[in-house]
């Protein structure tokens, strides 16, 4: 494809771009798609000569927009909000359109310039102080498998100049709360922490880490000679939004020397707000901390925000010098290989900065603000409503519930709660997550995208309740 043709391909996908975003509210939310039905749609070879790039475009309608589940549609409540402000789909284009690779601060003096002055915008915005130095990664996965690997490192004292943890007498030993997202667990296994050597720690009726516990199990470890290695703390765990104390926790891991993560994956973007940060009272005492851009905040995935108080531990554990990566500048620049796990560098900062640019701050203060008014409104709703109960306080922008008529306990009732939660996804109408809360099925309504009003709210209310009752009608015959 020449330049030429691509300002005309490009073009229309442009135009296709806008006009899924501006017609979203008509498309089913979730598709009414089976298992290999895509792949039904595809040849099973590739094609042995090249075709017009017309057919590429046609099958984005044909083939792929059918048989999605739209993230960016109004009534998209599920998981958390993944959203995709329109400034940021554009960086991130022209970060592709550049095609340059941040290996080193001289391969691509402004990828790297620019990713530390917007992550180091990102961080006045949610006030932490000057004493952080951040970097974008993929994931808050990779973010928190990081922040172990420096944990394990301190703790080891450098297991890694004597080829690992398999040498280490002592076990070393990582705690975070029961419901801590499945990625703290998955790092601290990759980390080579082993499953023995991962506390689950229970939690209060907030769904917090209870504190108390934490320092009884870190001073039991103690006292059978093993080493407490880390704490993962989490503002916005991922069933209820609930969040950590992060002061307490930093007070022990102060007290015995561990390192302390903090995993604000989620309601990290609610810090941009005065009003929440009561909830993350005390992270000035941690570690380390990571923050998605890509979900509430709407800077398209990937971008995770990955900050540090000690960048010279992170650069000890992960850094790499072979000589063809080395340049004359070395000793003046941070070269960003240096702070994480992959070599290769994607201009990720683009869309940070086209977004906070475009935006404003209090552009994005008032959307959150928005979401955050929604959430309460809806609770109130449902709790005033018979049958339905909400599960836990709502801080933040997710309503977790149940219809619960008298009567309906137990497995019956997690099949039914199951059944209509189902039946909104399949109806297309609006998409929710059900998940589980104390061991029993419950349904998360996760309120955030970027198009969300509150009619679309009362939409989504309409079709639970009648999800609800039809089910109700079908189990008693
Ligand atoms: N931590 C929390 C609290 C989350 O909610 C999530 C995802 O929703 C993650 C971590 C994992 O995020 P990622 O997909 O960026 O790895």
């Amino acid at each position: 494809m020449d330049p030429e043709s691509f300002r005309r391909h490009g073009h229309a996908l442009i135009d296709w771009i806008a006009d899924y975003h501006a017609g979203l509210g008509d498309r089913p939310v979730q598709p009414p798609t089976h298992p290999g039905d895509v792949r039904a749609l595809l040849p099973s070879a590739p094609p042995q000569e090249g075709e017009p790039f017309e057919a590429c475009l046609a099958d984005i309608d044909a083939i792929v927009a059918p048989h999605l589940t739209h993230w960016q549609h109004p009534r998209f409540f599920g998981f958390f909000p993944g959203n995709a402000l329109l400034a940021g789909v554009l960086g991130d284009m022209a970060s592709t359109g550049l095609g340059v690779l941040g290996l080193s601060w001289q391969s691509s003096p402004a990828l790297s310039e620019v990713e530390e002055v917007t992550v180091d915008w990102f961080r006045q915005m949610v006030g932490l102080s000057d004493g952080w130095r951040g970097v974008i990664n993929d994931t808050a996965s990779t973010s928190t498998l990081v922040a172990l690997m420096c944990a394990r490192e301190r703790s080891t004292a450098f297991s890694l100049a004597r080829g690992g943890m398999q040498g280490e007498e002592r076990r070393h030993i990582v705690y975070a709360s029961a419901g801590s997202h499945s990625s703290v667990e998955k790092g601290a296994l990759l980390a080579g922490y082993g499953r023995e050597n991962i506390r689950n720690v229970p939690l209060d009726e907030r769904q917090g880490m209870r504190a108390d516990v934490l320092r009884s199990l870190v001073e039991a470890d103690i006292a059978a000679g093993h080493v407490p290695s880390a704490i993962v703390a989490c503002v916005g765990g991922t069933a209820t939004a609930s969040f950590d104390p992060i002061a307490d926790c930093a007070g022990i891991a102060r007290e015995h020397g561990l390192w302390l993560h903090v995993d604000a994956a989620m309601a990290g973007a609610a810090m941009i707000l005065p009003e929440c940060r009561w909830m993350w009272e005390g992270v000035e005492g941690a570690d380390s901390l990571v923050i998605n851009a890509h979900k509430w905040i709407g800077v398209p995935f990937d971008c995770s925000l990955y900050y540090v108080r000690d960048e010279e531990h992170l650069v000890r554990v992960m850094s790499t010098n072979p000589s063809f990566l080395q340049s004359p500048v070395d000793g003046e620049v941070r070269n960003l290989r240096d702070l994480g796990i992959p070599l290769g560098r994607r201009f990720r900062a683009l869309k940070l900065w086209f977004v906070i640019r475009e935006q404003g701050v209090a552009g994005l203060m008032a959307r959150l603000r928005r979401d955050l008014a929604n959430a309460k409104r809806f609770a109130a709703v449902v709790e005033t409503t018979p049958d339905w109960r909400v599960l836990a306080p709502v801080d933040l922008q997710t309503v977790c519930l149940r219809h619960q008529p008298a009567g309906l306990t137990g497995e019956a009732l997690d099949r039914h709660t199951r059944a209509w939660a189902d039946a909104v996804n399949r109806s297309g109408e609006a998409y929710l997550t059900p998940a589980t809360l104390d061991g029993r099925w419950m349904v998360r309504v996760s309120i955030g995208a970027l198009g969300t009003e509150w009619p679309d709210i009362e939409a989504l209310w309409a079709t639970m309740r009648r999800c609800a009752a039809e089910d109700m009608a079908e189990a008693l015959g």
